[in-house]
This record gives C-alpha cells, structure tokens and sequence, in this order.
C-alpha cells in the first residue's frame, strides 16, 4: 500500500513525463483519478482479502451451511445487498450473502448505465429550494467520484450532450449545468462548456440541424452496470463473506428474545434453486435488500407489513453503434411526455432510454412493442431526418422496475421516497430499498450502520471509501497493450478484456486458446462482431455463472448489446460450459432451451421477429416485386420456389466466395420463418418489403443476395476483340 501511494503521489507531482507516454486525453482522465487521494488514503486502513480468488459455490454453500450463526444474512444480490455485504465484511462482520437468481440479475443490470448525480433532481431542487432533493445530489456526485476511483477499468466520465432548440434555454440551462459543477465542488469530473451550433454538429453531426442554437456539454460517470455488480460480490467473496448466487430465501427464521420475550427475527431458511436443497443459515441481523421485492420479504416477516414498494418499469432499446459519436451521450430533457430520456455510446453500441410506466413486480420484465415505438420516436425528433431510424436497427430492449418506495414512518404515505430508506421492523429485520445505482455504497453504510446500532454488533466505521474492487487495484490506461504483447491478443480484444476484467484480464488471457492464425495468436471469439472470447466461459465459472443465461448476459454482455449475436454464441457456449460442469445432453439443451426463452421474451428477440413473421401484406411496387423476384431466381435457378443452402452454396462458388456451412445455415434460418429448412419466394419477397419499411435492418442474406446477383452481373463474358486474347 505505502508504496503504491507513492507511485501515485509522483504521478501527480511528475505528470508531464507520464502524459507524453499516455497521450493527453487518457493522461487528463488518469490523473483525474488521482485527484483524490483521500479515499485512497481513507481505504488503508482495511485488512488484505483474505482471499486471493473467490472461493468455489460449492466451499460458499458449506460456509453458509456450517457457520453456527453470522453477523449480517444479506438477502438479494443486487447492487444494494453486494454493497451491504462488502460494507460489513470490511468492518469485521461475520458475513453472509443470498441470492435467488444471479448476482445482478434483477435491475441492477437493467440500468440506464450512469453514474450520475442527477441535473435534473437539481433542476427541482433549485426550482423548489428543496434542501433534501439538493443533499441527495451532493451525496450522489460524491458517490459518483469514488465508483469511478474504486472501479476505474468497468467505468469512465462520459460527456453528454444537451442540445439547444430556443434562444432563451441556452443561459436557463447553461446556469443548471454550472450549478451541477459547483455542487460537486472537487469531485467535478471536468467542467461543462457550451458549444456553437456548428461546433455542436462536428462532434454529434447526426443531430437535427434545423433550428439548433447551441449546445451544452457536461460530464457524468457511465460503466458496466451487471459486471461492476459481480466486482463489489466478487470483492466481498474476497474479504470472506459466504456469498451464494441460486439460494433463495423461502421463509425468515425467527426466535424470542429473552429479555424483551419478543420474536426476533434469526436467520432464514434457504433454498439452493440448482438442485432444491434447503437450509437454514443463522445471523444476528437479516437485511431485506430485494430491490422490487421489498414488500415479499417484509410480509415473510410480517404479514400484515403494509406494501412500501410502488414498481415502476424502465424499458431500454440497444441501436447499432452508427446512431451516436463514439464518446459524447446526448440527453432530451422533455420528451413528449414530460420525461429525460438518454441516448449513449455502450460498448460500442448506442442505448437509448428510458420509460417510466406502472408495473406488476416480476422476475421476468418484458419490453412491450409500444414502449420500443415511444422510444424511437423520442429518438427521431432528436435526430438528422438524413438518418433513418428504423424499428429494425433495434438489436436488443429489455426491462427493468425500478423499486420506488414510500417511507413506512413518513406521515404522507403516499409520498415516493426521493431517497433510499433503512426501515427496521419490530422484529429487528433491516429493510433497504429505493436510492439508486450510484448511490448504493452510501447506501450500504447506512444500513450498516444501522445494523450495528440495532443489533449491537461489535464493529467499526464503513471502510468502502476508496476501497478498490476486484480488477481496480492495478488496472492502468495502458494495460491492454501488456495483454497484446504478452499474449498475442488482438487489440480490441485486449482492451474488452482490460476494461472488463482489469488487472485480473492476465488470468483471462491466460486461458485463451491458439487461434491457429499467425495473428492474433490467441483468443477465439464466440462471435466474429464482438470481442468476447472463448476463455471468458471457463473464467465466467469462476465467477460463479451457472448457467448460459449468466454467461449471455451478466459475465459478457452479449444478450444486452445484440440478441441475434447471443443466440448464435449459445451453442459453442453451452458446448464450454458443459465441458467444465460436466453437462449431459439432456442439461445442455435444456439450457440452450432456456436461454432462448430468455433472449426471446426479455431481451427483446420476440418484438425483432415479429417484425420479421408479420405476415399481413407485401407491400411492394409491381417494379420492384420483378426485380426481387429475378435476383430470387438468380439462386433458385431451376426455379423450384425456393432457396436452399446448397443454391446458395453453388451461387457462392461461382463468384469465389468461400462461406463455411454453419453461418450459412444461420443466414438462411434467420428468413425461415416456417423453419422447414428453405426459402420460400414469398418469404424473401416479405423480407424485402419489410426491410424497405425499416422494420428489418442488417439481413444477412439480403446483402449475401443482393452482393451476388451485382458479381453475377459483372461477369458478363468479354468479347474477343476487347480481351486481346486469342490466336
Ligand atoms: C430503467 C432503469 C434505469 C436506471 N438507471 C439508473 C442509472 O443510470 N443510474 C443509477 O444510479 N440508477 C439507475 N437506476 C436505479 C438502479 O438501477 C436501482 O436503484 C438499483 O439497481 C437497485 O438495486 P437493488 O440491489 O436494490 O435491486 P435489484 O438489482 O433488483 O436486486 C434485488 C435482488 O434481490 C433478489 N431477491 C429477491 N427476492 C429474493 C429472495 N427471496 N431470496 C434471495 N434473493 C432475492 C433478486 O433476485 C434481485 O437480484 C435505474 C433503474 C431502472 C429501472
């Protein structure tokens, strides 16, 4: 530790030497996260892990199942309850965590991605002189500043853009946004500037020109939402908490207390969901972090608890990468129907959302084909009409409920908490709910806090400030290039890695296996558009994934940024997954079987085939059903009907083109709609229609198609006289 802060007090004496390796700009952003050196200082004091790597499931669950009673029981393993058991293990308590699904699994990776303060809570709070509304703010921009100190390799500022339509908005907002700086005084990231309307369209030149008038740009914090989750669980599986994903709390145990003759509650009773195994697991303290199942949980303490819990859901839809410039977000501060909704580079994609709508509680949140249309819609006002936004350009949407509470000691029950609330029931369970993602550190001492003041546990103040999780400690700007020449791994490989894993990418990289090819030497990808590589399974079981939908969508990404991608990395990964879990047939394809499900219901492949099997017309001009019609006969030469893989197999070779069978196999079926193995006339014919409507993007076959038939063309035999040739 001395001597790390010690390189780092250099850095910041003797930055000009380090600035001219790194370049400007990663040097401005490294040496932003330098700046504070007081949380690194304030973290010292923390003992080492007492892990090197995470213990197996399987030690966890003879840990939870062993220990006679634990300080803290946490239930729910999203952002809140990882951050309580951290907060608690740091301190010296004896911990314990539960979740039923995966870690994250619920809204903690359903998020909007930001790690932000919230100008718009500003915005009221000046608006109202709400002292409350500001003090959330101020703590929030704090929070922000230390997840990204703690975290630096899973989160980055991200400046986002607010455009200008009128005149008279440009100092109206330009004072909210140098308010937002003010407040958070030394954790600012970098100061927010106003932009002329030209320099406005250079870095976002896909932005609607007419009536522009400027813009304003400000910073706020973005990251990686599922894995930063799986960082604080993986941290406190380090620093000895008993965490277990798939264990569900069926029942709260409960027991009198001698002094009071009361029931208090003392542990609960819990169900391993992989193979229905229940025990029970004693604490001294059992904390409610179930995020939209608050008001479950309480009732299992108390079945008269009245609902504090009002669900509200979120819906978010993924676009190609094209649809926004590569580092600036862009934020519509009134949408048509009185909301913000945000439009941002993610890993390399654009995400835009979201909705607010009343909802039932659920596992399982759908994003409904209505809230997909209101957000494209938002999303057209705000772009160039040169861009066609199209329903089809939608590669992935999913849902997330917000756990919005009303206080159970507040007066005005009806009033939603703008805050998080610590509620303790008569029977000494610790209730945790609302708050939100950047804020769920603070969170987490709070409710430690209280903890410890119920329940008399023996510990000291919250040592989460500044402490780094799993991967941060020795992540640097430069990493990636160590894991390109160490290794031989692609760059853009190399730097998902890094900004995945951080400084544990080197255990990644280790595992990758031999391409074959002189370059990269190492890392096979599971899909040829995204970086995820083949070792990122076996290392994704060290991270406790059980099953391919983990994999998919909380260890990599891949369900969340593209489903039709996930889909066909599904097979190659359940085939991995089985190899190190010793799958048999019937479990592999039950978990191919589920995680269709999942990427069809939840991560909106439903809504994107639909578009496709929407059979009601063709609606083409005569012209233009001749022209598809001759390039369908281009492949379906004997005029069968249909387009198998061989006809295109055949068309392929005659203009050199080398495809290997299986992705032909995908390009087909993704037009198959009857799966019967063939393309129908009428099939390509409702593809073409509904790609000129904008309801189909990216068809494989329909470019395959159209390529060949150009290339067929091309080919016309040379006269003669023209090729020289001939004796
Ligand atoms: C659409 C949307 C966008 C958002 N965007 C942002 C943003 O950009 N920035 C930000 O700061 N905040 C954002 N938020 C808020 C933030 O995501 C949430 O406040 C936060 O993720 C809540 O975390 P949680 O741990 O309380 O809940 P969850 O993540 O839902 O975790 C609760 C966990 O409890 C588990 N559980 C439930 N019952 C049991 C049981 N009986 N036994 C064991 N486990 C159980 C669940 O499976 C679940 O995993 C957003 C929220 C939404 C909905």
């Amino acid at each position: 530790m001395a001597f790390q802060k010690a390189v780092k007090g250099t850095i910041l004496v003797g930055g000009g030497a380090l600035a001219s390796v790194l370049g400007l700009s990663q040097f401005a952003h490294y040496r932003r996260k330098q700046v504070n050196l007081a949380y690194v200082q304030a973290a010292e004091c923390v003992s080492e892990p007492v892990n090197r790597e995470p213990p197996s499931r399987e030690a966890q669950l003879l840990s939870l199942q062993n220990t006679a009673e634990f300080d803290i029981l946490v239930i729910g393993g999203g952002a809140t309850g990882c951050g309580c058991a951290l907060d608690a293990v740091t301190r010296g308590l004896k911990t314990a965590l539960v979740e039923r699904d995966d870690f994250s699994s619920g809204t903690s990776s359903r998020s909007t991605k930001l790690i932000h303060g919230g100008v718009r809570y500003l915005q009221k709070a000046i608006m109202k002189l709400d002292i409350e509304q500001y003090r959330m703010v101020k703590e929030a921009l704090h929070e922000r500043a230390n997840l990204l100190e703690i975290a630096p390799h899973l989160s980055a500022p991200l400046p986002i853009m607010l455009p200008v339509y009128k005149w008279w908005q440009l100092p109206y907002y330009w004072v909210g946004i140098k308010l937002y700086d003010l407040v958070a005084g030394s954790n600012c990231l970098k100061s927010s500037y106003v932009l002329s309307k030209s320099r406005a369209l250079e870095h976002f030149p896909m932005l609607q020109k007419d009536k522009l008038v400027g813009a304003i740009v400000y910073y706020d914090g973005q990251h990686n939402d599922a894995r930063m989750n799986l960082a604080i669980a993986l941290t406190a599986a380090r620093y000895g908490a008993a965490t277990a994903n798939y264990m569900e709390v069926v029942s709260l145990l409960k027991k009198t207390d001698p002094h009071t003759g009361k029931e208090r509650v003392s542990g609960a009773r819990c169900k391993d969901v992989l193979t229905g195994q229940e025990f029970d697991v004693r604490a001294k303290c059992v904390i409610n972090a179930t995020g939209p199942f608050t008001d479950t949980v309480r009732k299992m303490d108390d079945k008269n608890a009245a609902a504090i819990c009002q669900p509200s859901a979120g819906v978010h839809i993924v676009m190609p990468g094209y649809y926004s410039p590569e580092s600036m977000g862009l934020l519509d501060p009134a949408t048509s129907d009185g909301r913000v909704i945000f439009f941002l580079p993610w890993q390399k994609m654009t995400i835009a959302g979201t909705t607010d709508t009343p909802t039932d509680i659920t596992h399982h949140p759908i994003p409904s084909e209505e809230d997909i249309n209101f957000i494209l819609n938002e999303v057209r006002n705000y772009l160039s009409c040169d861009v066609e936004v199209r329903r089809g350009d939608v590669l992935a949407a999913w849902s997330g409920i917000r756990p919005l509470v009303t206080d159970p000691k507040s007066a005005d029950t009806q009033s939603i908490s703008r805050n998080h609330v610590v509620d303790i029931s008569e029977s000494g369970l610790i209730t945790i709910a609302g708050g939100k993602w950047t804020t769920y550190r603070s969170m987490a001492e709070d409710t430690i806090n209280a903890a410890i003041k119920t329940h008399n546990l023996k510990a000291g103040p919250s040592r989460t400030v500044g402490l780094f999780l799993q991967g941060g400690k020795d992540w640097s700007p430069t990493l990636y290039i160590r894991l390109v020449q160490d290794y031989g791994l692609e760059s853009e490989v190399a730097q998902h890695l890094a900004a995945t894993y951080g400084d544990k990418a080197f255990e990644v990289a280790k595992m990758a296996s031999v391409t074959g090819k002189r370059w990269p030497i190492v890392g096979v990808r599971l899909v040829s558009e995204f970086p995820y590589i083949e070792a990122e399974v076996k290392y994704g079981i060290k991270e406790y994934a059980c099953t391919a939908v983990d994999m998919i969508s909380r260890r990599t990404r891949l369900a969340f940024l593209n489903v039709q991608a996930a889909e066909e990395a599904l097979p190659r990964i359940v085939e991995l997954m089985g190899r190190e879990l010793n799958w048999d047939d019937y479990k592999k394809e039950e978990e191919l079987e589920t995680a269709r499900k999942f990427l069809y219901y939840e991560m909106g492949y439903k809504s994107r085939s639909e578009q496709l099997t929407d059979r009601s017309e063709i609606s083409l001009l005569p012209s233009d059903i001749d022209r598809y019609k001759k390039r369908f006969h281009k492949f379906d030469a004997d005029q069968k009907g249909f387009i198998t893989i061989v006809d295109v197999q055949r068309v392929l070779e005659s203009i050199n083109v080398q495809m290997d069978e299986n992705t032909l196999h995908e390009i087909l079926n993704e037009v198959d709609l009857n799966k019967n193995g063939q393309v129908e006339l009428n099939e390509f014919l409702q593809l073409m229609s509904a790609i000129q409507k904008g309801r189909v993007s990216g068809s494989r076959l329909a470019i395959l198609m159209k390529t060949a038939e150009e290339n067929l063309d091309r080919r016309v035999p040379i006269p003669v006289d023209r090729s020289c040739g001939g004796l």
